[in-house]
Order: C-alpha cells, then sequence, then structure tokens
C-alpha cells in the first residue's frame, strides 16, 4: 500500500500537459514554421511547447531546426 501511494505522488508530479519526446517532435516542424511565420506556437501547441521546456534533447532538436531555418532565411535574401 505504501508503494502505490508513492507512485501515485510522483505520477502528480509529472506535467499533465507534457505530451512527452515522440509527440513533440511529431510536431516541431510545424511549430517552427509557426514561429518563423510570427504565429503564437506556444499557445497553438502548448503541450509541445511545455516539452520543449521540460526536456533538453527536444529543446536542442528545436533550437536546431531554428537555427537551420534562419541561416535559409539569411541566403535565400542575400543577393
Ligand atoms: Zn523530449
Amino acid at each position: 500500500m505504501h508503494q502505490r501511494w508513492i507512485l501515485f505522488v510522483l505520477l502528480l508530479d509529472a506535467d499533465p500537459r507534457d505530451p512527452g519526446c515522440d509527440a513533440a517532435r511529431a510536431v516541431v516542424h510545424v511549430y517552427v514554421d509557426e514561429l518563423r511565420a510570427g504565429i503564437d506556437a506556444p499557445t497553438r501547441n502548448p503541450g509541445a511547447a511545455d516539452h520543449f521546456v521540460a526536456c533538453d534533447a527536444c529543446r536542442q532538436v528545436l533550437q536546431g531546426l531554428v537555427a537551420t531555418a534562419a541561416t535559409h532565411d539569411r541566403a535565400s535574401h542575400d543577393p
């Protein structure tokens, strides 16, 4: 009984909106496109936004895609 209670508390501690790595990575390209388009991606994808804050690995994927997109934007604007 005591162990069940500890498991229950641990489950409560997890953010219920956080969809996990697989779900966050499924939308990361859309998320970057929305950011680039000036759309409020965190409001449109609150679960993914929470996950990018909580998960270092997924945040690095997001930051890498943003950096790649920014480089591409600069290249396409240069003559
Ligand atoms: Zn993750």
